[in-house]
């Protein structure tokens, strides 16, 4: 299946499919500039898909050379960034070579901001291999890298040639990760697309057993309305109902995974996940969004045995440290907080309206210690 991303300037199409990296020569050969590229990938990845790429590339006579970075959210620096822009330097690389990224959301960002500033700007592909990068970072064109002042804090917007999102990788994912990509899916449902939450309601358990067709249904849907989202807002300029609405869940997973100090005890898309649920906890609270919605959410969540609040969590997190970390991450105001809410499934919007106190009552109610 392939997907148009429609955007002011460009356009690209994301390829979902089975074994698409054994068939990359042919569905890259039309959309590089030269048939000549550089493939960014990790440590996890590279043994498992890195010589089925070079292989399949050469059958069309696309030459390339690979550079591999160590698996992890650390790889995503300013040390690594050099590293890869020295060796591509030195070997003297040309404006119309392509960067490959072959591997998760952080290889995507890396290399894309590798991509997107090397020479002012190389063309870029997107390989993503994790259940996250094919439904979310993948699509979008945001790149960047962590400094030691937060996350991607240094980045670019840089769009892909093309993304080719071969589900027959995900045979292979850890199954936490798959969890943590497929909150990012459950998000995009309760964002705006309620028939796609009612879809992983039915379906979401075959997702996570790895079955491939609910997989490819479940990447298609999510990329397409990831792919709307964006081509509505192509540079988060739109405050109100554009790529800011993304953010549901994550005002709060954000503070869980800061408390955790980033250091992968909980993933982004399971804080993701509790998040959802503070989300639409806060939005009854506000008497915003029906009760039952919430619900619902919430017994979707548990009946796939993902992290669904606060107390499933085997860490003590205190409700003033959430708060600080909220606060500097959305600046508040008066002491009314910046959310993505929702009215309901599918219903997100966003508020600069919220009281602290509300949300503290919410974090108490879930697990977190006053
Ligand atoms: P990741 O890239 O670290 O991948 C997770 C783990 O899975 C890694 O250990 C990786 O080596 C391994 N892996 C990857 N593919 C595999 C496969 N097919 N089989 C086995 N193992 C595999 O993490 P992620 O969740 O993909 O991405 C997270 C990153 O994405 C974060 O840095 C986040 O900031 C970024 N992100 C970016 C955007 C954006 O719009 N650019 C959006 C969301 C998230
Ligand atoms: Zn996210």
């Amino acid at each position: 299946l392939r997907l148009p991303v429609t955007l002011a300037h460009t356009s690209y199409d994301v390829v979902i499919g089975t074994n698409l990296i054994s068939r990359a020569g042919a569905l890259l050969a039309p959309v590089l500039p030269q048939k000549k590229v550089v493939i960014i990938t990790d440590e996890n990845v590279a043994p498992r898909y890195l010589e089925q790429l070079e292989a399949a590339l050469a059958e069309t006579g696309i030459t390339s050379r690979s550079l591999r970075v160590p698996a992890g959210e650390q790889t995503k620096c300013l040390e690594m960034y050099q590293k890869l822009t020295d060796n591509i330097l030195e070997h003297g690389i040309e404006r119309r070579t392509s960067i490959v990224a072959l591997g998760g959301g952080v290889v995507g960002d890396l290399a894309g901001f590798v991509a997107a500033t090397t020479l002012r700007g190389l063309p870029f592909v997107q390989i993503p291999t994790t259940l996250l990068s094919q439904v979310d970072s993948s699509v979008g064109g945001k790149t960047g890298i962590n400094t030691r002042w937060g996350k991607n804090l240094l980045g670019a917007f840089h769009q892909p040639l093309c993304v080719l999102a071969d589900v027959s990788t995900l045979a292979t994912l850890p199954r936490r990760e798959l969890v943590a990509g497929y909150a990012e899916i459950v998000k995009s449902g309760l964002i705006g697309d309620e028939a796609l939450f009612a879809w992983c309601e039915e379906h979401g358990a075959a997702v996570l057993d790895q079955d491939p067709e609910a997989l490819a249904m479940a990447v298609q849907q999510a990329c397409a309305f990831k792919a709307r989202v964006v081509a509505a807002d192509e540079r988060e300029q739109q405050k109100s109902n554009g790529r800011a609405l993304l953010n549901l869940g994550h005002t709060f997973g954000h503070a869980l995974e800061a408390e955790l100090g980033y250091d992968g005890r909980l993933l982004h898309g399971e804080a993701v996940s509790i998040g959802l649920n503070l989300a639409f906890a806060l939005s009854v609270r506000l008497g915003l969004c029906p009760r039952a919605d919430m619900e619902r959410v919430n017994r979707h969540l548990e009946a796939l045995g993902m992290p669904a609040h606060i107390r499933d969590l085997s860490y003590t997190f205190h409700t003033q440290a959430l708060m600080d970390h909220m606060q500097r991450d959305k600046k508040m105001q008066d002491g009314r907080l910046s959310f993505v809410l929702a009215h309901g499934i599918g219903q997100a919007f966003t508020t600069r309206d919220v009281p602290a106190t509300a949300v503290r009552e919410v974090l108490e109610a879930d697990g977190s210690v006053a």
